[in-house]
């Protein structure tokens, strides 16, 4: 699973051949559940520093979904929050693999 990198806190995902940098923020965010947020002008993620690391990857995930549904104008199922919540976290469960040890 892609982990933020600690040291520069940016790391860059590919959503539909486009190039999105992935940013830790404090503020930016109405507090509450919002853990995530993409701005598709900029091509930028933003996660909230605050959350977890397992937070952030499931909100990576979230926003990424986001942005690839509106890539690819699905932009209904973009926009429908609970669809996206379930398929990102179908998603980010599909990086979960339980080590057998
Ligand atoms: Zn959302």
């Amino acid at each position: 699973m892609l982990l933020l990198c600690p040291k520069e806190n940016t790391v860059k995902v590919n959503i539909c051949g486009i190039e999105h940098e992935v940013k830790e923020y404090t503020d930016h965010f109405n507090g509450d559940l919002h853990l995530g947020q993409i701005d598709y002008g900029e091509c930028v993620i933003k996660i909230n520093a605050d959350a977890n690391e397992q937070m952030k990857q499931e909100a990576l995930c979230h926003e990424m979904t986001h942005g690839i549904l509106m890539h690819l104008g699905y932009d209904d199922l973009s926009n429908d929050e609970h669809f996206v919540q379930a398929l990102g976290n179908a998603i980010y469960q599909g990086f979960t693999v339980k080590e057998n040890k």
